[in-house]
């Protein structure tokens, strides 16, 4: 294969895996050569070649298929950038039988790369970045889940530290859907919930409950928290430039709001932007032990003295949930959707909503009722006395523009009120 440039170290010393990948460095790409001789080792890469130079590279191709292609691009090598459109236009034009995944090692900026990738990944190539060597055994990974054998996009979990971190620091990918919270006696909308949506540039939507935890894990939940109140914000101003006041939810960790600077930053940002903060509430889960109940206690203290609503989500599934219920200050009860579900059918479901709906009148707490799916799950909630309800039978969760589209064009005269009011 006269195209080839193979470079000597690269050659398998151990038996080849059989499910290993098949591998082509566009260069010798020197600053990768450890990191991928170690993959030979182990196994994970089968087969390893260099081609110098895109002629090469598409010959080498040729001849012999690959899985991936490695570029190492830099600012004086930028060759690499190059690799996925013209192996597309091979594929295209029927010279190659298909298209490699590609990798580009690069530190240029990862939004200068994302936003040259996002055109060819439209188009259907599949390629990933990483900033240096020491994150190519992470990527090949993801590469190896995603080359099953209907080359399926890759599995949600297959997203690295690196990568939630590139996107919570550039926004890159992140962004906040609302789902709509109805009355449940004339359907008309009264608020949202904001939920935060991740699509990995090659393993598409990641669900919620895997991102949020492992931000959590990274001890970023005040930046996600930052990110998804901002976006709240603009949208309440959005509202109010229309005349709409509509009260939006956000969801918070326990160590989130324990965090010192949160809620003043969530004060001092709402303020400053002059909206009402009692249009604003953050609801807390109950998975989370608290581990500094002063600091919480204190926070939330704040956040309703200042006006904003405090919600207990996914009420009933904690371990003390009606210990905290007293001891903090909410203002608000959200029935898990696990007793909505089992409504019509188990009498015990019904028991701990009706329980709820109790407990939210005689401690003066709104009460909304999640994961409405049914008609008839509703038509039981408006009848225990739950006047909120949200779920897919409702309103799916939808992007913000699809949104204030809706409620604006809802009978405007109608939503142009004040929103329910939160106990104090
Ligand atoms: P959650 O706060 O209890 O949000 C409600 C979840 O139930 C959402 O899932 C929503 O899409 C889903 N849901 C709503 N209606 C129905 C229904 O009728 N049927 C079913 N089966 N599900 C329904 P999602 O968006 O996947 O979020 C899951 C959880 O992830 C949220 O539960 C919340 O705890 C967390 N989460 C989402 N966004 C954020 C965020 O911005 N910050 C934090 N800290 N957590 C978030
Ligand atoms: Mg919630
Ligand atoms: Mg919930």
């Amino acid at each position: 294969m006269q195209a080839l440039n193979l470079t000597p170290q690269f050659s398998p010393r151990q038996p080849q895996r059989a499910d290993g990948l098949t591998a082509i460095t566009l260069g010798r790409a020197p600053r990768c050569a450890s990191a991928l001789n170690a993959l030979l080792d182990s196994g994970m890469l089968r087969t390893l070649r260099a081609a110098c130079g895109l002629d090469a590279l598409v010959d080498a191709l040729r001849q012999q298929d690959a899985d991936l292609v490695v570029c190492d691009v830099s600012g004086a090598a930028p060759e690499g950038l190059l690799v996925p459109a013209r192996l597309k236009c091979e594929v295209d034009e029927g010279r190659l039988p298909r298209m490699p995944a590609v990798l580009w090692i690069s530190e240029l900026p990862r939004c200068v790369l994302d936003a040259y990738a996002s055109g060819l990944r439209a188009a259907g190539a599949v390629i990933d970045i990483v900033r240096s060597a020491a994150f190519i055994p992470a990527s090949l990974s993801r590469f190896a889940q995603w080359r099953t054998p209907a080359q399926q996009p890759l599995p949600a979990a297959a997203f690295s530290d690196e990568d939630l971190i590139l996107a919570l620091g550039g926004k890159d990918g992140l962004r906040v859907v609302l789902q709509p919270q109805v009355d449940l006696a004339t359907g008309r909308i009264l608020g949202a919930e904001a939920l935060a949506r991740w699509r990995h540039p090659l393993a598409g939507d990641v669900p919620p409950s895997e991102f949020v935890q492992a931000i959590n894990r990274l001890s970023m939940d005040p930046m996600l928290f930052h990110f998804v109140t901002e976006r709240v914000l603009d949208v309440q101003a959005q509202l109010a430039a229309h005349g709409l006041a509509l009260r939006l939810s956000v969801n918070a960790s326990v160590s989130t709001l324990s965090a010192p600077g949160v809620a003043p930053s969530l004060e001092a940002r709402t303020v400053e932007r002059g909206i009402d903060p009692g249009l604003i509430t953050v609801e807390i889960t109950e998975d989370e032990a608290i581990q500094d109940k002063t600091a919480l206690e204190a926070a939330l203290r704040r956040l309703r003295a200042c006006g904003f609503g405090v919600s207990m989500d996914d009420f009933g599934t904690g371990a003390s949930t009606l210990e905290r219920l007293t001891r903090l200050p909410f203002s608000e009860i959200k029935i898990d959707q696990s007793f909505v579900r089992r409504l019509p059918s188990d009498p015990a479901s019904h028991a701990v909503v009706s329980a709820a709906m109790g407990l939210g009148r005689a401690m003066g707490l709104a009460v909304v009722a999640e994961g409405i799916e049914t008609d008839e799950q509703a038509r039981q909630l408006h009848l225990l006395g739950c006047r909120i309800g949200q779920g897919f039978g409702l309103g799916r969760p939808m992007e913000v523009d699809e949104f204030v589209t809706k409620v604006l064009t809802a009978s405007a005269p109608a939503t142009r009120h004040h929103p329910r009011q939160t106990s104090p």
